[in-house]
């Protein structure tokens, strides 16, 4: 029996934290390795006696491996990211950066090697305290994901990378809340694909799914997520906007998602577990939208998407003047975009806007903030609505760079954008809305 007890926080001990529904520990100082094993209702987790932690999703699958200054995240497309905590003295917070395949390899390899060292221990009949009990018949649940986790390989994970992109175009950006979403794409790339400062979807070109291709995507989605769709609990449309296409073709898609998903009641309060723990449970369906969605979907529309499960959409506003708009090539102009806000808050939807903090340097700065905060003054924003505050990055790179050095702009150096965003955030909560950092950096889908 293992007599050392893991502890996280404050000494509190791993075994009685109320997330694992089953654990079964080995610290003793003869046992090797010495191990927590934790099933959570959402991920299986491993904490060794030297501090590093390894979470895997109920697939087996290597989501987390590090320790508490460092963090190496994977993602299904088998990309990664790596999250380092900075110190203090500069700013504190987690640096993120993109982890290189090799280091991917790596991750997967200390993952999978963990996981079969526990699951060795424990089926070679080693003693180990265990909930309910030690008794292997009891720690069953546990038992078939670790044993799951114990069969992946690094190539094995690799192989995965590329069936999910199969599956999916890459997700280069999703919005902060939803990066645990279950991201289905209902369209490709961008109808627009000219902002000069976006070059997310570049090689993409636009397309709306037919019914057939569409419910072949969310089979194949759903059998690739398997068990780990527990995790999930909302869903995200991709891709740019998958509202912005006629609502002939988007109330066949509906149709599709309610035939496989359930979704509360519109009015109907649940909690998050509601669909914790559920593979099918969604607590809603999530989407970016372009200005013009206003004008193709009347409020009546919008009120059906919300019976349909709709909850929240994402408004890629950039700034509320109309010259900066002009000068980013921004296709929406701002009373189409007042419109679809409009429409969309009259049909009970929640929308969060998104402002591009920095966009139009020196030039467009004063007006960028002004015009901003009274565009969104007039746009019937409930009190405490979330607004999106974005920071340019490379500002001297592709189109907006060129565009900048032509016309004689400078790009607002990253003190400047700094300073662009606490004048916002001060603003923004003088008027009653509620600004959240958005930041589009390496992520692991
Ligand atoms: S409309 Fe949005 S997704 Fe399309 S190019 Fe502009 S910023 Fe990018």
């Amino acid at each position: 029996m293992g007599n050392t007890d893991l502890t996280y926080q404050g000494n509190r001990s791993f075994r009685k934290c109320g997330v694992f529904k089953t654990w079964a520990q080995s610290a003793g100082p003869d046992s090797n390795p010495q191990f927590f094993c934790g099933l959570r209702t959402d991920a299986l987790e491993v904490i060794l006696l030297d501090g590093r932690q390894f979470l895997y999703d109920l697939e087996g699958r290597p989501l987390r491996n590090g320790s508490v200054n460092e963090y190496r995240f994977r993602g299904l497309s088998h990309n990664g990211t790596l999250a380092r905590k900075r110190p203090l003295e500069v700013g504190g917070g987690f640096e993120k950066k993109a982890l290189t395949p090799r280091q991917i390899t790596e991750l997967c390899r200390e993952s999978c090697q963990v996981a079969r060292s526990v699951h060795a221990y424990i089926h070679a009949g080693h003693p180990i305290d265990g909930f309910p009990t030690s008794d292997l018949a009891t720690l069953r649940p546990l038992l078939e994901v670790l044993a799951k986790a114990n069969r992946m390989t690094p190539a094995g994970l690799q192989a995965q990378g590329r069936r999910f992109l199969e599956i999916y175009r890459p997700i280069t950006v999703l919005p902060p809340d939803q990066y645990l979403a279950f991201v289905l794409q209902l369209t490709e790339g961008c109808p627009f694909n000219r902002c000069t400062f976006c070059n997310l979807y570049r090689d993409t070109p636009f397309q709306v799914k037919k019914p057939d291709a569409f419910v072949r995507h969310l089979e194949d989605a759903v059998e690739f997520h398997g068990d780990d769709l527990k995790r999930k609990t909302t869903i995200f449309l991709g891709q740019a906007n998958a509202l912005g296409v006629s609502f002939k073709l988007l109330a066949p898609l509906f149709e599709i998602l309610r035939h496989n998903f359930e979704f509360p009641q519109p009015d109907q309060k649940v909690r998050p577990d509601w669909a914790r723990g559920s593979t099918t449970r969604f607590l809603g369906l999530h989407s970016f939208i372009d200005g013009f969605t206003g004008l193709r979907h009347g409020i009546q529309e919008f009120q059906q998407m919300r019976t349909w499960g709709l909850r929240r959409v994402y408004l890629g506003l950039e700034s509320g003047c109309q010259e900066l708009l002009d000068w980013l090539d921004k296709p929406a102009p701002l009373p189409n975009m007042q419109h679809t806000l409009q429409n969309v808050i009259a049909a009970g939807l929640a929308v969060d806007p998104i402002l591009l903090v920095g966009a139009g340097g020196t030039a467009f700065a004063k007006a960028h903030i002004q015009e901003s905060l009274d565009f969104l003054r007039q746009c019937g924003l409930p009190q405490g609505n979330r607004v999106y505050l974005s920071p340019m990055e490379n500002t001297e790179a592709g189109a907006y760079g060129e565009k900048s050095r032509r016309d004689g702009i400078r790009p607002l150096t990253r003190e400047e954008i700094h300073q662009q965003r606490q004048e916002l955030v001060q603003e923004l909560r003088a008027i009653g809305l509620q600004p959240v950092p958005y930041r589009v950096q390496p992520f692991a889908y």
